[in-house]
């Protein structure tokens, strides 16, 4: 069974319940689903709907596209209230150099990343990092402010020379659908040297959804279409790719 280690089934873009989502999802081979919060509110949700499953974990965190959401004094506190046995992971955190990049919106982004990582040492929770366009710091604030738990870039597109950093710290790389796009000839290397044991797969859905889903909302029991397009160029079976990732995203949450 598959180990979905990210995606948003919250969001409004799916128009559809929440609970109904999740009951396919476990009837199409997804063992183990990830909510993962990007603010407060879509944490709280994700928290509420983990209670009701057994198989469903949530990630509590505030993106970097959301910092101006929550009150940096009040970040603690907020995180800390939504704190249950099933919250594995304080994520999605990290930067977004993609929409905004100048000083005031990188410095203001860094400050509650930092913030977040204190949060989930003193919670022991491992993070789970959104690193778009911002690789290289992510990895330098890490390394300066190490997570005791360690966690997981999620939906990594960087370099395998980043990769290997990322390694190196004891981190896992998460990759999603877009490597079964063709122009996406650096992610495809990655899948292929990246280390197995580090390895977790995601949809982020509902978005990036795989070939042949493109432009369509996605769904994490797509994932077995990352797990063929990895499987693929890896040359193993499949079965061997459903199942390590499965173990990995355990590891990962300490599940
Ligand atoms: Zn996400």
């Amino acid at each position: 069974m598959i180990f979905e280690t990210h995606c948003h089934l919250y969001d409004e873009k799916f128009n559809e319940d929440i609970n109904s989502l999740i009951k396919r999802c476990l009837e199409n081979n997804v063992g183990l689903i990830m909510l993962v919060g990007d603010n407060i509110n879509h944490s709280k949700l994700c928290v509420e709907v983990s209670k009701n499953y057994q198989e469903v974990y949530a990630s509590i965190g505030v993106h970097p596209q959301e910092v101006d959401s929550v009150d940096y004094d009040q970040l603690e506190n907020q995180l800390k209230s939504l704190l249950t046995s099933k919250v594995k992971a304080i994520g999605e955190i990290g930067l977004d150099y993609y929409w905004k990049n100048d000083e005031i919106t990188k410095n203001k982004q860094k400050k509650y990343f930092i913030k977040q990582i204190e949060i989930a040492n003193k919670l022991e929770l491992p993070l789970i990092i959104h690193a778009r366009n911002s690789v290289e710091d992510c990895i330098n604030i890490l390394k300066k402010y190490p997570c005791n738990k360690k966690g997981v870039f999620h939906c990594f597109s960087g370099s395998v020379e980043q990769m290997k950093k990322i390694l190196k710290m004891g981190f896992y790389i998460g990759l999603d659908g877009p490597i079964t796009y063709k122009n996406s000839i650096t992610s495809k290397q990655v899948a292929k040297e990246v280390d197995l044991e580090k390895l977790v797969i995601e949809t982020d859905s509902p978005y990036l959804p795989p070939v042949p889903f493109r432009g369509k909302i996605n769904y994490p029991y797509y994932l077995n279409y990352v797990i063929e397009e990895i499987a693929t160029l890896r040359n193993v079976d499949s079965k061997l790719i459903e199942n390590i990732t499965m173990e990995n995203g355990k590891k990962l949450f300490y599940i």
